[in-house]
């Protein structure tokens, strides 16, 4: 059985954890992870890939527990020399240890390796246990349409900016007026991916965010049709609970996209034309009948990731229920 997932950062990457340990023993061969893109962005002249490494560093062992970004035992030297002098931002966390990967993963992408091989390279070092390739080897960079708040050079005008300024500078404190993968439209998926979906025997959706991890991955052309097209079970979980998500922001970007904030909605958003399963918790239960009249099979079960075991059931859920689709 080959399982592909598609992934963002905190919410894919804790996931997959679940995912490994509740296929150990059992007859899956393997897990290929798509891994979204949009996310990244150019620092100090270094190509930064966060939702790559969170997967990485999570599924590695590398990964600061508490936050579920960076790395684990990071120091902050590097950060505060640029800081004197007066070289930003200096409002993306950027450690010590995690700029080793960049500066590995930028030297390389200088070489001329696509993202694809570089990921692959950093991987050797991570072990995740998963096969993990971007979405695309092309760039590829959500920017959130916002106004500009009190206070800053410009307020009241209308811009874009990075995901990234939006998501860590402003907390997602302004409202998201719209959300564009820029360079998506042109983009290719990168190499290993659409054979990973055509030979799929199950498509996961982990509750990462449905607008900027798993649409932006799903703007690449080619990749929402292959999965659609591949005729296997495609379930996904809500990273919605009780109408809030889980942890951080998706309600702002939701909004953006004209979606409200509930596990329905998000159901609904993808649609019966690419999804077959989909869980909601247990608070969500009443919201099972909606999900199923839109020709999507849901069952109410506990979603939260409070440890390796939990989410680990989860992830047997999630087969189940691809199990009793293709049924
Ligand atoms: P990011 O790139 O780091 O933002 O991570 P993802 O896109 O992969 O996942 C973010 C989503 O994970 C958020 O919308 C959260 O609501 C969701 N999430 C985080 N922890 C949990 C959890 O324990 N259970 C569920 N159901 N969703 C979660
Ligand atoms: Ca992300």
């Amino acid at each position: 059985m080959r399982i592909v997932v598609l992934a963002g950062g905190i919410g894919g990457a804790r996931f997959l954890r679940g995912l490994k340990k509740a296929v150990q023993g059992t007859g899956v061969t393997d897990i290929t992870v798509i891994g979204n893109t949009g996310d990244d962005i150019h620092l100090f002249g270094l190509k930064v890939c966060p939702d790559l490494d969170t997967v990485m560093y999570t599924l590695g062992d590398g990964i600061d527990e508490e936050q579920g970004w960076g790395r684990s035992q990071e120091t902050f030297h590097v950060k505060e020399e640029l800081a004197a002098y007066g070289v930003g931002p200096g409002w993306f966390g950027l450690g010590d240890r995690d700029f080793a990967t960049h500066i590995v993963r930028t030297q390389m992408l200088s070489a001329g390796y696509p993202l694809s091989a570089v990921t692959e390279a950093l991987c050797e070092r991570w072990q995740p246990g998963v096969r993990l390739i971007p979405m695309s080897d092309d760039r590829i960079e959500t920017h959130v349409a916002i106004t500009v708040p009190e206070g800053e050079p410009g307020a009241g005008e209308r811009k874009a900016v990075h995901f990234q300024e939006y998501w860590v500078r402003l907390r997602a404190s302004v409202d998201a007026h719209a959300v564009v993968p820029v360079g998506a439209d042109r983009a290719k998926p990168a190499p290993g991916v659409l054979d990973a979906l055509a030979s799929a025997d199950v498509v996961l959706f982990p509750p990462s965010n449905p607008v900027v991890s798993i649409g932006t991955i799903l703007a690449v052309p080619g990749i929402r049709e292959a999965i659609a097209d591949a005729g296997v079970p495609v379930v996904g979980l809500s990273p919605i609970v009780g109408d809030a998500p889980v942890r951080g922001m998706a309600d702002k970007v939701l909004t953006a996209v004209g979606v409200e904030t509930t596990a329905a909605a998000v159901a609904e958003h993808y649609g019966s034309g690419l999804l077959d399963g989909w869980l909601v918790d247990t608070v969500d239960e009443g919201s099972v009948a909606r999900v199923e009249a839109a020709g999507i099979r849901c069952r109410a079960v506990p979603l939260l990731m409070t440890d390796i075991d939990a989410t680990a059931r989860m992830a047997r859920e999630a087969l189940a229920l691809a199990e009793e689709v293709r049924a």
